[in-house]
């Protein structure tokens, strides 16, 4: 099949890179002439497991553009990835997928399928179809699918490849001949059903799973005051297959560039059509509670960060990603400074992103055991496997004061305890050496 692809982003690029790998001869198209250049010359603009090695597997039938007008002519089928970001009110801001509607009405020139991949409200799928059918420059037939998208950033190419359902929402028997099709070689089931129900499927499931880990985040925030271990509640909770030990892990909030925009767009829906979704609401209101309780903690040893060094492990959202979208230490790091730190950083992947929205001065490190030289306090934002695997030791050996707090209970209470640390973690009572507590 020829198949196009409108963004390159995290989706559209694992989606095409998938795509080819299947066997269809694959055309992206992005506005962003240095991501086509950097793609062109064979280099995946992200970090994400896998991509760029399938990618340079299968350039023989990846082709990058960013002009429009070569991109959609020929294509069997169009899949549209580009963002739908946050707007101030909390709704989704659908000018960059109206955008392509159009340009693909503009040059269309045979029938053809446009999948909605690119998570929006439900009905946008239907003034899709009504936007382009109204700028037919062309006598094609166009019918427009919702084919809503579940990877996860960090494992997106395995999520593709394996993915545990393809959702079709479709409105004529021919589109979803062409999705079955299209999906052959994958071996995945499908769920077929309506597209205003295919829109909701993906709301519904990513707000589920932001409503898990505000659930635990609240019920770890009640085991520290009542002296409970979040990590052994989880683990007794998710050993029951109705609940599942998924999204059950305690931290300080989730971020990225899904689950804070996709809660608040579900509840900017229900309220524009009167109805308020009460458990979606509090989940929004326990995250941004919970993305700022590292400094609370901090405040048992310092009344003021002003002339502290801080050290921070960790800048993206979630490990296996260079994504900073409504990362905790975005939050938080502008606290410190604030404060009049002097804060270290450092990340394995993100800096170069952080570098690039983050303009206040802080120290970039090299390695971690950099970033903690003379820190008074060391704050983890990021679960990065680098942490975990750092020898405690090193914590006591190369900080003023080895004060950790993290915010992803990346070590054992056991552990820290037999290094002498002062730590503090979500959900389980902090191990305190006294001579660092504030008087
Ligand atoms: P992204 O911001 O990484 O990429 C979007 C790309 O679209 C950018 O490269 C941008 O330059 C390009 N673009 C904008 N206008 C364009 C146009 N007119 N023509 C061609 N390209 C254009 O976005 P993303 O994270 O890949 O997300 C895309 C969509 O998929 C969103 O709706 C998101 O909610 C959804 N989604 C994302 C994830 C995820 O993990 N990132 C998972 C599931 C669903």
């Amino acid at each position: 099949m020829n198949i196009t692809v409108a963004g390159t982003g995290y989706v559209g690029l694992v989606t095409a890179v998938c795509m080819a790998e299947k066997g269809n001869a694959v055309t992206c198209v992005d506005i962003d002439q240095g991501k086509v250049d950097l793609l062109n010359r064979g280099i995946s603009p992200i970090y994400e497991p896998q991509l760029e090695d399938l990618m340079l597997k299968n350039r023989e039938s990846l082709v990058f553009v960013s002009h429009y007008q070569e991109a959609y002519s020929n294509a069997d089928v169009i899949i549209i990835a580009v963002g739908t970001p946050e707007r101030k009110d909390g709704s989704a801001n659908l000018q960059y997928i109206n955008e392509v509607a159009k340009q693909i009405a503009k040059t269309v020139e045979k029938d053809c399928v446009v999948v909605v991949k690119s998570t929006v409200p439900i009905g946008t799928n239907d003034k899709i179809e009504k936007l382009i059918k109204e700028n037919l420059q062309n006598p094609v037939t166009i019918n427009v699918v919702s084919n809503p998208e579940f990877l996860a950033q960090g494992s997106a190419v395995k999520d593709t490849l394996e993915a545990t359902r393809i959702v079709l929402g479709v409105e004529s028997d021919n589109a979803e001949e062409v999705m079955k099709e299209m999906y052959k070689n994958f071996n995945i089931p499908f769920v077929v059903t309506d597209r205003h129900s295919a829109e909701m499927i993906k709301y519904a499931a990513n707000d589920f799973l932001a409503l898990k880990v505000s659930y635990i985040n609240e019920i770890a925030n009640l085991c520290e005051i009542v002296g409970a271990n979040i990590e052994d509640v989880a683990k007794g909770m998710g050993m029951d297959p109705r609940i599942g030990n998924k999204f059950l892990q305690a931290g300080i909030g989730y971020g990225g560039s899904c689950f804070p925009k996709d809660t608040k767009a579900l509840h900017w829906l229900a309220n524009y059509n009167d109805y308020e979704l009460k458990t979606i609401k509090a989940t929004i209101e326990v995250n941004e509670n919970q993305k700022i309780k590292l400094i609370k903690k901090a405040r048992k040893y310092f009344t003021s960060l002003d002339g502290l060094t801080i050290a921070v492990l960790g800048l993206t959202f979630k490990p296996g990603t260079d994504d900073l979208r409504e990362a905790p230490s975005l939050t938080n790091i502008p606290i410190m400074i604030e404060d009049g730190a002097n804060v270290k950083v450092w990340d394995p992947v993100g800096i170069d992103n952080f570098k690039k929205i983050f303009k206040q001065t802080v120290n970039y490190s090299q390695s971690i055991e950099e970033a903690l030289i003379d820190a008074d306090i060391c704050f983890i934002f990021t679960e990065w496997n680098q942490i975990k695997e750092l020898e405690l030791e090193k914590y006591k050996q190369l900080m003023k004061n080895p004060i950790i707090i993290d915010g992803r209970n990346c070590y054992s209470l056991k552990d820290v305890k037999k290094a002498g640390l002062t730590y503090e973690s979500i959900g389980r009572r902090a191990t305190v050496q006294q001579s660092l507590l504030r008087k």
